[in-house]
């Protein structure tokens, strides 16, 4: 499969050399920017930690570079870590217990908590204390153990994958949405000068219609346009070259890759349009479910190329249209 267009993190990514590093800098998402000066603001007003922040979205649209750019304007230390890194209630004690007054705390992938250390994680965010056992059998007595003031940040994909007690927990919830074509040309034109790219506007704009919504897909794209373009000629990135590229790269006029085609073509051609359960249609691309929910179908409904149902997902016009084929009439067969 194309990994061009993959939402998610490769190690190839460099994520952190096109990352802005204020929210002035930070290209769309304006109502959670503007939440969040709001937020920000209060806080270091008050000199207080500022209140525990949930982002949720898919992928590649910023939750870690948001949550950085928070601790940077709050004027506080940054950690960051993972879910599926925190193993052991201990791991999680630790980094709570070394953090500074007013620091932040970020958990990517926050719904992969193992449910012990999540455990812990409620008194720490709500009473700012640790609670732990020491000793085994009869003699096991517990402690508590205060920490300082801190601002937890939790990303997810979904909102709904967390349990209603950590959900609970966080006063800011931050939803993040996919970006306009024009907000992507700005993020295009923005990496370009950071990478030393020439790139001219036709150029940025056939990047950033293809790019998924999602900046993270726009900066791969940008990389391997340039390297084509430094092959092909003078190095310029022109709307031409870019499109040239990127067909080569197999990623269409809409910016979908050989991933979402097979999606789209499974619910056409097997299911006859839908509705398909997502089970099923995991079971046939041998993707996870939580793969096809969170990063294959997102971009997918945005477009309105499928709809998700009660009864499964299915194709609407535009899907039948893009695949090059003719959407069944709506009459009784
Ligand atoms: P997430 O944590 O949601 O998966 P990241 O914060 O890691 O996403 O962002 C992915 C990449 O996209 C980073 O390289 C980042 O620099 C870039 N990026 C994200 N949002 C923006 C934005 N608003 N403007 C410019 N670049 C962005």
């Amino acid at each position: 499969d194309n990994p061009n267009l993959s939402p998610e993190r490769q190690p190839e990514d460099q994520d952190a050399a096109l990352r802005p590093k204020s929210l002035r800098e930070f290209i769309g998402q304006e109502a959670a920017r503007d939440n969040l000066r709001v937020f920000i603001e209060s806080a270091r007003s008050r000199e207080e930690a500022m209140d525990h922040t949930l982002f949720f979205g898919p992928p590649g649209l910023g939750k870690t570079t948001l949550a950085q750019i928070v601790a940077k304007e709050l004027g506080v230390g940054f950690r960051a870590t993972s879910g599926p890194v925190i193993a052991k209630a201990g791991d999680l004690a630790a980094l709570l217990t070394n953090l500074e007054s007013g620091d932040v705390l970020f958990i990517d992938e926050i719904h992969r908590l193992n449910p012990v250390v999540e455990e812990v994680l409620y008194p720490a965010m709500e009473d700012r204390a640790l609670d732990l056992i020491i000793g085994e059998g009869p003699s096991a007595r517990s402690v508590r153990i205060d920490l300082p003031p801190f601002t937890l940040i939790g990303a997810t994909t979904r909102q709904g994958l967390l349990t209603t007690p950590l959900r609970d927990r966080f006063g800011i919830p931050v939803r993040l949405i996919f970006y306009t074509e024009d907000e992507l040309t700005l993020v295009v034109r923005r990496g370009a000068k950071l990478l030393g790219v020439e790139i001219d506007d036709g150029g940025a704009r056939e990047i950033a219609r293809r790019s998924r919504g999602t900046p993270r897909v726009a900066g791969r794209l940008l990389r391997r346009v340039r390297d084509f373009a430094h092959v092909a000629g003078s190095g310029r990135v022109t709307a031409q070259i870019a499109d040239d590229s990127l067909t080569r790269l197999e990623v269409d006029g809409l910016g979908l890759d050989a991933m979402d085609r097979r999606y789209l073509t499974m619910i056409a051609d097997i299911y006859k349009g839908g509705p398909v359960g997502v089970e099923t249609l995991s079971a046939g691309l041998a993707e996870p479910r939580d793969t096809v929910e969170d990063v294959i179908e997102p971009f997918l409904i945005q477009l309105g190329l499928v709809a998700r149902t009660a009864r499964g997902r299915c194709l609407n016009d535009g899907g039948w249209r893009h695949l090059g084929l003719t959407p069944p009439s709506n009459g009784p067969d």
